[in-house]
């Protein structure tokens, strides 16, 4: 039996206190010392004061056990932890400091260049990691679950990025959930190939390992061929990634020779669970992973405002083009646009309720207010469609649901028709604006080789759409505009296919 006994993650990590919590670049870091690390940070932090109050503490920290110690330390402080994206541009970040208003940056000697500037013209605080580790140790405040925790960037997949603010009692009934659902235990022992500023690797891969006294390996970056050995290794027990991580995988294997693919293909299979979440899982890849490991991967479905909610089973069928059912503690709904509960298999919007779900959206009380409705379910702006109790997610209201001479078409089932095509290696659907149509569906695609012939390929759709589902063009691209979780930005598409 999993314990779920509420708590702060890290009054829990005394209870492991000799288990080894983190693994990078072959060292290991036990949970003594990540609970010594963080007090030293909490401490620097504090500066003798006895709680920061909620304060927002900035950081910039590649995926590694500082990482993880500066998080623990900004909690522990009584502070809101805000994890600055390592891609950004000088201007993102600019855009995120100005917004998410910090009193104090932590970052490494390496990120020193880019932030201190930054950090100068707001007139914040700069603290290097190395100085803040080496803070005092000594008694810190008693922090409340409803205080704000983590202060996470939505991905800006459809417009600016917004501060998302989730207290410590929504983290800890995130991680409740997910623990619950896949069983997490102790033994788990899993690698981090996600950025750290975003729920999937924060919550999903390191809370829920962190929660129950597993071991995470982190990797500073996706590598296929780091990855490759760590999962034919025969150490771990589990790996979550995003779609595009699995195709990494697949052409990583799919190049090899004979003996190294055996070799790869025997050792993955030790694993107890693999998952796939944050963008659609197109089901070539899911069936193609299959094939070449023997897992089939658990697709979930969750979002920075409430952690996950829907969730394949770890035991029982996992469906392809299916997220599964709400997650232990998690209400879902389905309702049409008169905010009515849909009936039988017609598509609706999901829409949250529980703990799980966040405090709001920094300083867009009106943001906040919108995304809730009366009576309190909040409202994801994702579509989706029930049958038998599972879910299936047809795209964002906004920019996947494609209204075409009074159709609806799902983005996602055309894209998944085009994948399925040996030609295709990815592909992105959008609706341009059309006078006759409303929206014109167009495609672009990238195709293995340069010379598909777009013609057969609309000719394969006829094969497996509706005609009105067929992209009225397809458009042959080097490369996908994605941002840094992998996920395409359909608004960069459809302009590059209108100019
Ligand atoms: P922004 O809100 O800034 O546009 P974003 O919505 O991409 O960015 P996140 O909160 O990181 O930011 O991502 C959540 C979204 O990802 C969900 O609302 C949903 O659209 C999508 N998503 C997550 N998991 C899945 C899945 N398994 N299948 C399809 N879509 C998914
Ligand atoms: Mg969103």
């Amino acid at each position: 039996m999993t314990d779920h006994t509420p708590g702060l993650l890290w009054e829990r990590a005394a209870q492991h206190a000799d288990r080894t919590a983190i693994v990078d670049g072959g060292r290991t870091h036990d949970y003594a010392e990540l609970l010594d690390a963080s007090s030293r940070v909490a401490h620097t932090l504090l500066d003798g004061r006895s709680d920061l109050d909620g304060e927002r503490v900035a950081f910039m920290v590649t995926p590694s056990f500082q990482h993880v110690a500066v998080q623990w330390g900004i909690w522990r402080a009584g502070g809101t932890a805000v994890p600055l994206c390592l891609s950004h541009p000088p201007a993102e970040l600019a855009y995120v400091l100005d917004d998410a208003d910090p009193t104090v940056v932590v970052g490494e000697a390496a990120h020193a260049g880019l932030l201190e500037p930054l950090v100068e013209d707001r007139g914040l605080r700069w603290l290097r990691v190395d100085d803040a580790l080496q803070g005092a140790s000594g008694p810190l405040p008693t922090v409340p679950l409803d205080r704000p925790a983590l202060m996470i960037y939505t991905s800006g997949t459809t417009g600016r990025p917004k501060g998302v603010v989730s207290t410590h009692g929504n983290l800890e009934a995130q991680i409740g959930s997910l623990v619950e659902a896949w069983a997490f235990s102790s033994t788990d022992r899993t690698v981090l190939d996600l950025p750290l500023h975003h729920l999937h690797g924060i919550l999903n891969v390191v809370g829920c390992s962190l929660w129950v006294g597993a071991t995470v390996e982190m990797h500073a970056r996706f590598d296929a061929a780091a990855t490759w050995e760590r999962l034919a290794s025969g150490d771990l027990t589990l790996y979550m990634a995003v779609p595009t991580i699995y195709r990494r995988l697949i052409d990583h294997w799919t190049a090899a020779g004979p003996a190294e693919r055996d070799r790869l293909t025997t050792g993955v299979r030790g694993l107890r669970l693999m998952v796939s979440g944050s963008a659609a899982l197109p089901v070539p890849t899911m069936r193609r992973w299959e094939e070449i490991s023997g897992h089939t991967l658990l697709e979930r479905y969750g979002m920075s405002e409430l952690g996950m909610a829907l969730s394949n089973p770890l035991h029982g069928d996992r469906v392809a083009g299916s997220v599964g059912f709400p997650m232990p503690g998690v209400e879902v709904r389905l309702v049409d646009e008169d905010g009515v509960e849909v009936e039988g298999h017609l598509p609706g919007e999901i829409q949250v309720r529980g703990d799980t779900v966040f405090l709001e959206y920094w300083r867009r009380p009106e943001a906040t207010a919108a995304s809730f409705t009366d009576d309190g379910w909040f409202r994801t702006g994702d579509i989706a469609t029930r049958r038998d109790g599972r879910y299936r997610i047809l795209g964002r209201s906004s920019v996947d649901i494609l209204k075409t001479g009074g159709e609806k078409v799902s983005a996602l089932d055309v894209e998944n028709v085009l994948l399925g095509h040996p030609g295709v290696a990815e592909c992105a659907v959008v609706g341009l604006a059309d006078p006759d149509w409303g929206q014109r569906i167009v495609a672009a695609v990238v195709p293995v080789e340069p010379d598909l012939d777009t013609d057969a390929l609309r000719e394969w759709c006829r094969g497996h759409l509706a005609p009105f589902k067929i992209p009225k063009s397809i458009h042959l691209v080097d490369a996908l505009p994605r941002n840094a979780m992998g996920k395409v930005v359909k608004a960069t598409v459809a302009d590059q296919l209108e100019s």
